[in-house]
């Protein structure tokens, strides 16, 4: 009897069939790229009944991309997690068929923003917190938060922010989380450093994009050396960053009292989801100050600058040990200036 792919099953959660007929049979697929990950790429296609243009993210058939498929299907329901369609195995190959998001990914479209403000920061992290605490409520950890995954639904202004790829997602309830993977800026300390971890490691990854947000840098990054394991995995275990002055004396301390409680070293003091969510930053963050940000010119300051560095640094990232990341010194201004010890509005 063929080798049928499993039917994804969960106790709790939806459960949904790949499909092994050719997915031409209700697509057409086209070769117009939509963007490029380190596991495949993802294309626009077309369903053929509605013409309804689609995402269609195409593998290589494995257990992690199977897991992958298997994980999204489970969580899609969310209005903050991208819609799955349908799940195909062709010839050695998986198709998730997916929602096409229309609005781009996050911080390019921060970028693109005029007056980007510390109020729509606070609904952006709302957002992005709405999607974890489904993953979490139903025993998931994502463990590779990062803007990059986070793309909007349109390109209106008011466009809802959804969470995509679940390349590295996992069931906590059925399995230690152990491996480590990880994009340098946005990891975790216990992820470093202990033998398991566990889903607090989402919170920590909120914690950096809501830093860079808010003024357009990460809290940790290289300086000199070209090494991720010396200096900039060091200052991550022991949660060494600050706010320099500059450029967060106009930031609200809610904003400030929110990034402290995430990116505490240890998980355990460390705040939840759903802790994060009743903080008044979020939870009243219609009353939060329309401050405008520079994070979108920061951002979008130098082609050379830490953007640039980080597409660099994916092309070589989820390493086992080690990564080579450009220091932010040599490619940016803005780093220049940080070298030079500051002293911070809330060390
Ligand atoms: P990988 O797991 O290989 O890193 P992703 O799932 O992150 O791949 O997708 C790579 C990129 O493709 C995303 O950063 C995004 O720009 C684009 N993309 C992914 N899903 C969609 C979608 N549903 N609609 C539009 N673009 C998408």
């Amino acid at each position: 009897m063929a080798n049928l792919p499993p039917k994804f099953e969960s106790s709790n959660l939806p459960e949904v069939q790949i499909k092994t007929h050719p997915i031409t049979d209700k697509y057409e697929l086209t070769k117009i790229e939509l963007g490029v990950g380190l596991s495949g790429k993802v294309y626009k296609c077309i369903e053929l009944n509605s013409q309804t243009e689609r995402a269609v993210k195409v593998l290589n058939v494995s257990k992690k991309a199977r897991n992958e498929a298997m994980i999204h299907s489970q969580v899609c329901q969310h209005n903050n997690i991208v819609q799955l369609i349908d799940v195909y195995e062709n010839q050695s190959k998986m198709y998730i068929v997916m929602e096409k998001m229309l609005g781009g990914e996050l911080f390019d479209r921060i970028k693109e923003k005029e007056h980007f403000t510390e109020r729509e920061a606070a609904l952006m992290t709302r957002q992005i917190c709405l999607a974890i605490r489904f993953l979490h409520q139903n025993g998931i950890a994502h463990r590779d938060v990062k803007p990059e995954n986070f793309l909007f639904a349109t390109k209106d202004e008011n466009s809802i922010l959804k969470l995509a790829d679940f390349g590295f997602s996992k069931n906590y309830r059925e399995s230690n989380l152990t491996s480590p993977c990880y994009t340098p800026y946005y990891v975790a300390p216990e992820v470093l450093t202990a033998a398991r971890y566990d889903k607090a490691c989402d919170m920590w990854s909120v914690g950096v994009i809501t830093y860079i947000m808010l003024c357009g840098y990460p809290p940790f990054y290289p300086r000199s050396e070209r090494n991720f394991s010396i200096g900039m995995q060091s200052r991550i275990k022991q949660g060494q960053y600050n706010f320099p002055t500059d450029d967060w004396q106009h930031i609200s301390k809610g904003a400030k009292d929110v990034i402290q409680s995430l990116l505490r070293i240890d998980p355990k003091s460390r705040y939840t989801v759903e802790q994060v969510l009743c903080d008044p930053w979020l939870d009243k963050h219609r009353e939060v100050p329309l401050t405008p940000l520079t994070s979108g010119s920061l951002l979008s300051e130098s082609k050379q600058g830490w953007p640039a560095m980080l597409e660099l640094s994916l092309s070589e990232m989820r390493l086992k040990d080690t990564i080579s990341l450009k220091p932010l010194s040599e490619t940016n201004s803005l780093f220049k200036r940080r070298q030079k010890p500051k002293c911070s509005s809330e060390d």
